[in-house]
């Protein structure tokens, strides 16, 4: 086992080719990209890593970025903000359960440093825009020296801290469609206190028909109750092709709890998360169908 060594050498990188050069010239375990470093600052401060290379990408502006297109949706560059994406107005008056979500993560502080893809690089399962990207269809880009890759939201993170992002690789921008229409979407958590990780969350995305009748598509995405966010497949297919009413809901959020495989920890055990998880389907399916009706 390597020594715990608080030494490294750092590496700033002021464009995506200069910081893909420099990853592909040391191994996986030597280094760490670090961004705004709200959690790779903390887990460095703690000794639970140790890098020999930090290579910085906060330097690198054409990676900051939020942009809206009517064909393309939304595009976030890997150097945007929480912040910068709660404060966004076309995300705002396009995607608001996005900036609903941000101002629940954390502190101001660390949405002020922190970006959506540090976040989700981190990979927490309990990560606040997990759920949302899943249900909105989002797909993230990783790129490397001659790789370029899109992944799903949901299945960007296969266990827990673990990602698609392979050595060499770094993520440049997520990708979030555009919504059709009669389309309803919410998200909300869970959390002890303000601000804190979600001991569970869920988010819904409604599509009705054009009589605003039947539900067109369903996508539901959980947090906090497996090792990443995970899709409940199984819940959507009960919406999708129905009439959705309480009693819809109810079955639906009772086959999403059933999806999830949550570990107990200090503040709650794995019976109390899953029991949480069907709970906040209900609650959030409710408002993402009203929000559908209204759209
Ligand atoms: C006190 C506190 C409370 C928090 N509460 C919440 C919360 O309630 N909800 C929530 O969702 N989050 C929460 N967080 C997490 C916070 O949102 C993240 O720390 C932050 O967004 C990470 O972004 P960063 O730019 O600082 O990433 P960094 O800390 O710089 O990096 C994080 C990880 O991602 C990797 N990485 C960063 N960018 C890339 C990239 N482009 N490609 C590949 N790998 C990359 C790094 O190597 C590192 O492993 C909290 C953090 C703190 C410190």
């Amino acid at each position: 086992m390597k020594a715990i060594t608080t030494d490294f050498k750092y590496l700033p990188a002021t464009t995506v080719d200069e910081a893909l050069e420099l990853l592909s010239q040391h191994k996986d375990d030597e280094y760490r990209i670090i961004a705004g470093g709200q959690s790779l600052n903390t887990a460095m401060k703690h000794r639970l890593i140790a890098p020999e290379y930090i290579i910085d990408i906060k330097g690198i502006t054409e990676l900051d970025y939020i942009k809206f297109d009517q064909k393309a949706g939304l595009t976030i560059g890997a150097l945007a903000t929480h912040r910068s994406l709660e404060k966004s107005p076309i995300v705002r008056e396009k995607y608001s359960v996005l900036c609903e979500m941000e101002e629940n993560v954390a502190s101001v502080e660390t949405r002020n440093w922190g970006t959506v893809v540090g976040d989700l690089c981190n990979a927490d399962p309990a990560v606040d825009p997990g759920p949302p990207l899943i249900a909105l269809d989002a797909t993230l880009t990783v790129a490397g020296k001659g790789v370029a890759k899109t992944v799903a939201a949901e299945e960007f993170a296969f266990d827990f801290f673990e990602t698609a992002v392979q050595a060499g690789e770094m993520v440049t921008e997520i990708q979030i469609p555009v919504l059709a229409p009669n389309t309803g979407v919410y998200f909300t958590k869970y959390s002890q206190m303000q601000g804190d990780y979600a001991l569970a969350s869920a988010a819904v995305l409604i599509t009705l028909d054009k009589k605003k009748d039947i539900c067109a598509n369903a996508r539901i995405g959980l947090g906090g109750v497996a090792s990443t966010p995970i899709r409940a497949k199984k819940a959507e297919k009960v919406l999708i092709g129905k009439k959705v009413t309480e009693a819809l809901l109810a079955e639906a959020a009772a086959v999403a709890a059933e999806e999830t495989s949550p570990v107990s920890g200090i503040e709650a055990s794995a019976e109390y998360k899953k029991e949480l998880a069907g709970t906040l389907v209900k609650r959030v399916g409710k408002i993402a169908l009203e929000r559908a009706q209204k759209a």
